[in-house]
């Protein structure tokens, strides 16, 4: 379990009283005794898609921070009330340009260094997308590119550790084993 420091919240959002402090199961809680609500700590989730074509796999460079200028998978945080699946389609056509075809999760993780969310978790897919031309929203990301999987190499920075890690396993091979054939775009 990872130890993240909850935000101290200090006014309620409904009413704007001051928050106060009581103990809830043993547990510190901020509590508005007005509107008789309690912030209950809670993680966000957001996907990843590793889109891979041969020997190719598709790169967005991070327009903003944190990590601002390295690549990464495409990614993004799942909205209030999607589904990851839905998250990973919508995230796909915005970042890359490209329709979803199939995919195939390869867990849930947790991010250890994303400070807008840490401990949030990630779902990690591979892919398969049809076929055509490539286009990024340029309000998040200032370049996307198909990147052959040997070339991705100490000149090509990346991002967040999970992505180092998805990159490390892709690049060995171990990735390709963990997957079933189909799952990557033919
Ligand atoms: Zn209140």
């Amino acid at each position: 379990m990872m130890e993240i420091d909850q935000p101290n919240y200090r006014f309620c959002p409904f009413c704007g009283s001051a928050l106060v402090t009581r103990m809830e199961e043993d547990r510190e809680r901020r509590y508005c005794a007005k509107c008789d609500w309690t912030y209950y700590p809670r993680v966000a989730a957001s996907v990843s898609a590793i889109i891979c074509d041969d020997r190719h796999v598709l790169l967005v460079k991070r327009r903003r921070n944190p990590f601002k200028g390295t690549w990464m998978f495409p990614s993004g945080f799942v909205d209030l009330g999607e589904h990851p699946d839905e998250a990973l389609s919508r995230e796909i056509k915005e970042e890359t340009g490209l329709a979803l075809q199939r995919s195939h999760l390869l867990g849930v993780f947790q991010s250890e260094d994303d400070p807008r969310e840490y401990g949030h978790f990630v779902f990690f897919y591979t892919v398969a997308v049809s076929r055509g031309a490539i286009q990024t929203d340029p309000s998040e990301n200032e370049d996307i590119r198909w990147f052959a999987i040997e070339a991705v190499n100490e000149s090509v920075e990346i991002a967040w550790k999970l992505h180092k890690h998805f990159m490390e396993e892709l690049r060995s091979g171990r990735l390709a084993s963990l997957v079933p054939k189909d799952t990557w775009m033919q």
